[in-house]
């Protein structure tokens, strides 16, 4: 049965980038006989000049139907003056609450050739391979009463609530022992179980999972010294699991780790698998249009894509081994430049990609 693609390219660098991953999955398509369909909307701040909206219903209903999406990135400088409830921002909200994508995937790999772009020792970092799971609908962002009330005594105090329950812990759980299963079978869950009794309930919960995945070996870790642990030696974790505040927290230190937000790929998937997957960074209006910006997290994106959404492993690691050996080659774009290397523009880049592939 043929599955479907949906490219939303939005805003900015999006397009450009876009482009060359649709290169990167055509090929590795007809290479692994996928049987994808592929099919374009608007979202963002083009939905916007053309329809009025970030998120139009042919948009939706489009990603509804879809097995996957692919996003670019949406926003710029032209729709910043819009009220809240019309910006591009608006239109990936509205993506992710209508497909209740409530896993976020980041991984944050750094490829041994762009070690020293780390901010870190080359050794603590050269080789990193690491997976954050944080569940991304739920937690203290969502949990409710919250605000800011009057006290008797005159003075204003803030408050948030952090909950989850059984069922979101367990959805998210599953989602990241499945993950460790397709990788090297280690899974940390990250909690503050000394002092919240939400994750004392997150780790019962996760101890409950574990022994449905005998395979994956799993461990506890204080988000205080999961934070310390990532920059003193991050290569101890394979996949890590957490809820949506400290996964905010710590997917951003790990992605800091690769020191180049060009590379970084993400995904946000629901129940059903189904995803949206787009690079870390966003729409770079300072170089949009001058044809320079990195494709490479956007066709890693894609290679996720065809790993979590698409069944489609072998095609996965094609792309990733081929993005390896660009880098081999010496090919870089101007964020990832080194002195002895070459620079390519994102044309380039994805050529190179995809003539790594082979025929
Ligand atoms: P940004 O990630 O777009 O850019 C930060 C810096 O990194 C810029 O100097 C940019 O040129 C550079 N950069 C980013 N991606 C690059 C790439 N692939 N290759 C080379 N260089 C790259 O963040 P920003 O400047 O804070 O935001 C710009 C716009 O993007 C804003 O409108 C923001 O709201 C939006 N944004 C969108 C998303 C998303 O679509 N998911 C995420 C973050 C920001």
């Amino acid at each position: 049965m043929s599955k479907k693609v949906l490219l939303l390219p939005g805003d900015g660098i999006g397009p450009e980038i876009v482009t060359e991953a649709e290169k990167i999955l055509r090929k590795v398509n007809e290479q692994f006989s996928l049987g994808l369909t592929f099919d374009q909307a608007l979202v963002g701040g083009a939905a916007i000049d053309a329809t009025g909206i970030p998120l139009p219903e042919e948009t939706l209903e489009k990603a509804k139907q879809s097995d996957a999406i692919l996003l670019g990135a949406v926003g710029g400088p032209k729709w910043d003056k819009l009220e809240m409830a019309r910006r591009p921002e608006k239109g990936l909200l509205g993506l992710r609450s209508n497909l209740q994508l409530f896993a976020n995937l980041r991984p944050a790999i750094l490829y041994p050739q762009l070690a020293a772009a780390s901010s870190l020792k080359p050794e603590v970092v050269s080789g990193l391979d690491i997976l954050i799971v944080r569940e991304l609908t739920g937690g203290i962002y969502f949990g409710q009463p919250r605000g800011v009330r009057d006290l008797e005594n005159g003075e204003r105090q803030g408050f948030n609530t952090y909950v989850y329950s059984e069922s979101e812990i367990r959805r998210i759980g599953r989602v990241a022992f499945e993950a460790a299963q397709q990788r090297n079978g280690k899974l940390c869950s990250v909690d503050k179980a000394n002092v919240l009794e939400v994750t004392v309930l997150w780790r019962e919960i996760m101890d409950e999972l574990a022994k449905e995945y005998p395979d994956v070996e799993l461990s506890h870790m204080y988000v205080d010294n999961a934070a310390m642990q990532l920059v003193r030696a991050p290569k101890q974790f394979d996949v890590l699991v957490t809820g949506n505040m400290f996964g905010d927290i710590l997917s951003d230190e790990a992605a800091m780790l690769t020191g180049s937000i060009g590379m970084l790929p993400s995904a946000s998937l629901n129940a059903e698998k189904q995803g949206m997957y787009e690079p870390c960074h966003g729409s770079a209006p300072d170089i949009a249009g001058q044809g320079i910006a990195n494709p490479l997290a956007t066709i890693l994106s894609a290679a996720m894509m065809l790993r979590y959404s698409l069944q489609a492993d072998a095609a996965a690691l094609a792309i990733e081994t081929a993005v390896s050996q660009v880098l081999d080659q010496g090919l870089r774009t101007a964020d990832i430049y080194a002195e002895g290397c070459e620079r390519v523009t994102t044309q380039q880049m994805g050529e190179a990609v995809l003539a790594a592939l082979g025929a």
